[in-house]
């Protein structure tokens, strides 16, 4: 797990505003209190704020990872470099501020002019506050001016998604009445602490009067509100969690006696818990995470749309974004599927599949109102989609609540129900399928299935071509086919859609999970323009489809999708996905070898390691043995987060993450399996 030490961002309301001066004086006063202190300039456009910083602090570091970039015009730094003829390499910035960060407990990173100051093409100022995830300290000049230069500052960052420490004001005579007045209204306005007043110091640029300064601001400032780490008291959380959530999935009997980690922070692959350490998000926060946590492009989509509304009802008036989404879905989904539904999660996307197969043949006078599902099929955990599940141990308690369902055998190929072996099987495991189809179609509204991987089943992969074969039987019987791509869609098979993959275009299509990125609930059911004609009618025929939750189509989740399938297609994350799919496949590999592995399975970006007793006799490990939560377990000291399904180890990490952090999750694992099975 990776510890980060503390820095602060030293940004300013305006150029000009004397925030190297600032950052010294605070560098000098935390060096007094023995912290050792870093600093860092990345741009540097004329003057000589990198020599004196580095002088006034004692700093031993190169120049050239204290200021990775100067220029000699006094512009912002687009422009100086782009005369200069220097171009930018974002990169070099973020390693220097890596290795400074290694070197030193506080570090010091000083901005170019304001927030909005353009450091290159498309990037700001802001822009590298946010990539560099630091909380920023705004310098206001005293005067006339600040009450407004501070506030929009502040509110900028806070709509940009940045933290701000607080306020520092500088150069204070106390002489004019706005000097006078302005601390404290800016208190009253701001939403963050004001940091300190410093005063105004002739010479300040000589060491004497600079110290003089520094001994101003460590009287004068709060500097503990700058070195503070944000530390939640992990013990209460704890104490308050254990009192009073009541998890998911989860016997709270051992929840009660375990050591749980409270997340409180994410960035890009990884999320950081209350006690500072990040993990590497393994399994996507269930499966969710598509571009990252913290995408800038996805968070400033919901902070834009929190400014116009959070949430307006789709029951009687549309709203922009989920227009907007229904419209993008569209143009990339299978061809046919042509009018979306709204609803709030995965079992909701599937009960609003199952009661609109069953009401578009009762619309068309057909007594067909049966379903079949999989065997270890999960749809999710309403009682329609608990009906269609076939996972016992989710399941059975529930048995008496549940309507009929036809069970057939599932393509788990390491398992094969009929004891064949694919690719030399005839796809037997379709027979019983085939059997209930003959005998039962008349009265079959649907087959429910989860296309190309049995995801919560233990990521059961299927064989090639079962997929448009159940799609082609369903047609030749006449029974609708529901595919749940609650898991499988947006991107994780390797293409946006699991159906695209046989190119089968089903009746109705499931969607949630990655549907906004991992960002909000949101979930839609596609249909075709034949099963949406068959609910129009007159008010008085009664043909409306009696379904919509209370945040059908939320604004700000919508918002999340459309920025996502925006960002789809922006960075070509499929196309960027396929080589690390391949290193994924390669990787794999020495899995395959171990005693204790059955079996490895997988899809695109979702891959399942199945655990036996006995390679040879392919002996399960039973659930109540907790192998898979062992391993898990384990791999937690290696800095990642996984979640089994009982005794298959689940990879399922988000499709951005890079190779050298899939190297790292594949690392982690293989050793986590090692010691807890060797
Ligand atoms: N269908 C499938 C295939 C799923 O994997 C899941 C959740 N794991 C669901 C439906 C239910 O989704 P949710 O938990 O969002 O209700």
């Amino acid at each position: 797990m990776r510890i980060m030490s503390e820095s602060i961002f030293i940004t300013a309301t305006d150029t000009g505003v004397g925030k190297t001066i600032i950052s010294c004086a605070i560098g000098l006063a935390l060096k007094k209190r023995g912290i050792d202190v870093g600093v860092m300039k990345p741009f540097q456009c004329s003057g000589d704020d990198t020599d004196f910083l580095i002088k006034a602090l004692g700093i031993k570091d190169e120049k050239s990872l204290v200021n990775p970039y100067y220029a000699k015009e006094p512009l912002a730094p687009y422009i100086a470099f782009k005369r200069a003829k220097i171009t930018i390499n974002l990169d070099k910035v973020f390693s220097a501020y890596k290795e400074l960060k290694k070197r030193h407990e506080f570090l010091l990173v000083e901005g170019a002019g304001g927030l909005l100051v353009p450091i290159k093409e498309n990037y700001l100022v802001c822009d590298l506050a946010r990539d560099l995830d630091i909380a920023i300290a705004i310098v206001a000049r005293a005067g006339l001016g600040t009450l407004n230069h501070a506030l929009l500052t502040q509110k900028y960052a806070f709509s940009y998604g940045l933290k701000v420490k607080g306020i520092i004001i500088n150069s204070y005579k106390g002489k004019t009445l706005a000097e006078k007045t302005n601390p404290g209204i800016l208190g009253e306005f701001l939403d963050v602490p004001l940091l300190g007043i410093a005063p105004y110091i002739q010479n300040v640029k000589s060491f004497s009067n600079l110290r003089k300064l520094s001994r101003l601001i460590e009287k004068n400032m709060d500097l503990d509100a700058l070195l503070k780490r944000e530390k939640t008291p992990t013990r209460q959380l704890i104490r308050q969690d254990k009192k009073f959530i009541w998890h998911p999935f989860t016997q709270m009997k051992d929840w009660l006696g375990s050591e749980p980690l409270i997340i409180e922070e994410a960035k890009g692959c990884y999320l950081k818990d209350t006690k500072g350490n990040w993990y590497l998000d393994g399994v996507s926060s269930l499966w969710v995470n598509v571009h990252g946590h913290r995408k800038k492009e996805i968070d400033l989509a919901v902070i834009g749309q929190l400014n116009k509304v959070a949430h307006s009802s789709l029951l009687g008036l549309g709203n922009i974004p989920s227009i907007e989404l229904a419209e993008e879905l569209m143009m990339i989904a299978p061809k046919g599927l042509s009018r979306v539904f709204y609803s709030d999660d995965g079992s909701t996307a599937v009960e609003v599949a199952l009661k609109m197969a069953y009401q578009y043949w009762h619309l068309l006078g057909i007594a067909k109102a049966k379903f079949i599902h999989l065997e270890n099929s999960y749809h999710g955990d309403t009682i329609g989609a608990v009906s269609a599940g076939g996972i016992d141990l989710f399941h059975k308690a529930y048995k008496n609540l549940l309507f009929e369902s036809f069970a057939v055998d599932s393509p788990y190929c390491y398992r094969c129900p009929k004891d064949k072996s694919y690719p030399l099987c005839s796809f037997e495991c379709l027979d019983k399928l085939k059997e209930i189809l003959k005998e039962h179609s008349d009265s079959i509204a649907a087959l429910i299935v989860e296309p190309l991987v049995q995801a919560a089943a233990g990521m059961l992969v299927w064989p090639d071509g079962i997929y448009k074969e159940m799609a082609r039987l369903c047609r030749e019987y006449n029974v609708l086919l529901i595919a749940d791509e609650v898991a499988v869609g947006m991107g994780r098979t390797g293409s946006m859609f699991a159906s695209d993959t046989e190119k089968v275009t089903p009746d109705i299509l499931c969607l949630a999970k990655g549907l906004t990125a991992g960002y909000l609930p949101l979930a839609v059911t596609l249909t075709t323009e034949k099963i949406f004609d068959a609910f129009l009618g007159e008010y008085k025929e009664i043909k409306t489809f009696f379904h919509g939750h209370t945040y059908t189509g939320n604004p700000l989740a919508s918002s999340a999708a459309v920025a996502n399938l925006r960002l789809f297609k922006k960075e070509k994350t499929l196309e960027k996905l396929q080589p690390k799919i391949q290193f994924l496949k390669e990787e794999l590999e020495k899995f395959k070898a171990l005693e204790c592995v059955g079996d490895v399975r997988q899809k695109g970006f979702m891959a399942g390691i199945e655990l036996v007793k006995d390679k040879k006799t392919r002996e399960p490990y039973t659930r109540r043995e907790g192998i898979g939560i062992k391993v898990c377990q384990k791999v937690r000291e290696y800095g990642v987060i996984l979640r089994p399904l009982g005794s298959v180890i689940v990879l399922m990490p988000p499709l951005a993450i890079t190779k050298d952090e899939l190297k790292h999750l594949l690392d982690a694992t293989y050793k986590a399996i090692c010691q807890s099975l060797g």
